[in-house]
């Protein structure tokens, strides 16, 4: 049990930290692994959402309602 409890607060500490440095982590891991654009530079938007184009691997991308980027 103690050993899980180990292995479980690893994984949140890992995930607190990916949040906090995903601007400075490669992006491979950000824009390819977890999906996160997060230095997106917007060059407009349609009645439905805004588009934009992330800084760090060059892809167009789109926010969604709740304002993340895909
Ligand atoms: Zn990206």
């Amino acid at each position: 049990m103690i050993q899980f409890m180990f292995i479980l607060s690893i994984v949140i500490i890992f995930l607190i930290l990916a949040i906090i440095l995903r601007k400075y982590l490669p992006k491979w891991f950000v824009c390819d692994l977890m999906g996160w654009h997060s230095e997106v530079e917007i060059y407009g938007n349609d009645s439905m959402s805004c588009l934009g184009k992330c800084k760090k691997c060059g892809k167009r991308v789109m926010m969604d309602s709740q304002g993340n980027w895909f």
